[in-house]
């Protein structure tokens, strides 16, 4: 059955029931629409090979949004309050400017309040000045990322120390009876807890974003497998707990936005080769290149070659820096 056939129903629908009298054309239409794509990704991971879940019926409970599919009918904006079709008038606090051209309105709830998303075209691009300057970054187990020019930038590790407070609502939970007020109540403080480790993880992502954009033209990276690397165990908490994948899609987003390359690539033996450099014997330089065998364990990197003693992870961050430049003038 198709999604337009669905959509067909719908006026019947309205006309028999009245909870669904009591929402806006768009706003249903929308739930259907999330339903295909839903259905689209299923089919396209089992056609893939991939062993996905079957989409699951989400109850009230689970079901945290609506969205108006276009600005001005239905949803509208009216000196600062946000009017919506079968809901009112509604006062907003704006976390910023709206910029562009609104397309759709998306209401949603999280930890008790209710926010609203605007997603917009024709937004105007603010490109950061060109400095010239390139680097590679490699994702620290120690650190958060290392990068070719020896910056660390330490792992935060907000949601280990919130870990016991989050464990600490959770029991909470799990104590009270189901169904119970107060059960309604811890969970809520249990929702509150989880976005803020959210809010401080997206908030050192941005920033950590913000200060690489600004300082390099393109950040060469490894295409690491994230979803392998959390199957291991001994990793998993560190690698999640960086949110790198996260991490990589904003860096990617921020980079187009401020006109700046990201570019993935193969992190074949760029923790094991030496990044270190050997006097060619005419005067320049040549790479040295010896390929050092270490475990996860050993966090740095001893060449008995050229003699470069390194932290492990900023001797694959330069590897990772020269690989990216030697594609580049291949392709050049
Ligand atoms: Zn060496």
């Amino acid at each position: 059955m198709s999604r337009y056939e669905q959509e067909a129903e719908l006026k019947d629908l309205r006309a028999a029931f009245a909870e669904y009298a009591a929402m806006h054309s768009h706003v249903l239409q929308d739930v259907l629409a999330r339903l295909d794509r839903t259905y689209q990704a299923f089919f396209r991971q089992v056609q893939a090979g991939e062993q996905p879940g079957y989409p699951r019926f989400q109850g009230a409970q689970r079901y945290h949004s609506f969205t108006y599919k276009e600005y001005g009918n239905g949803a509208h904006l009216d000196n600062g309050f946000l009017v919506l079709s079968k809901i009112g008038r509604i006062a907003v606090r704006w976390s910023r400017p709206l910029v562009g051209t609104p397309k759709t309105v998306t209401i949603s709830r999280e930890a008790g309040g209710w926010y609203v998303c605007f997603s917009c075209a024709d937004v105007p691009i603010e490109p950061l000045p060109r400095t010239g300057q390139d680097t590679g970054i490699d994702v620290g187990l120690k650190e958060f990322l290392v990068t070719a020019d020896g910056t660390f930038v330490e792992n935060p590790r907000h949601y280990r120390k919130a870990e016991r407070q989050l464990k600490k609502a959770q029991r909470r939970v799990s104590r009270r009876k189901k169904g119970s007020k107060r059960r309604k109540k811890a969970v809520r403080l249990l929702a509150k807890r989880h976005q803020q480790v959210r809010r401080q993880r997206h908030d050192f992502h941005h920033k950590t974003v913000f200060s690489l954009v600004r300082q390099y033209d393109t950040i060469y990276l490894e295409d690491l497998r994230v979803r392998n690397l959390v199957r291991n165990h001994h990793l998993a908490k560190s690698i999640s707990d960086a949110g790198w994948a996260a991490f990589r899609t904003t860096l990617e987003y921020k980079a187009a936005c401020a006109g700046k390359r990201v570019v993935a690539l193969d992190p074949k033996y760029t923790s094991q080769d030496c990044s270190g450099m050997l006097d060619d014997g005419q005067g320049g330089k040549t790479p040295c290149a010896e390929r050092i065998q270490k475990s996860l364990s050993v966090r740095t990197h001893i060449c008995p070659r050229c003699g470069l003693i390194l932290d492990r992870d900023e001797n694959a961050a330069r590897n990772i820096l020269r690989l990216g430049q030697s594609l580049r003038g291949a392709v050049a």
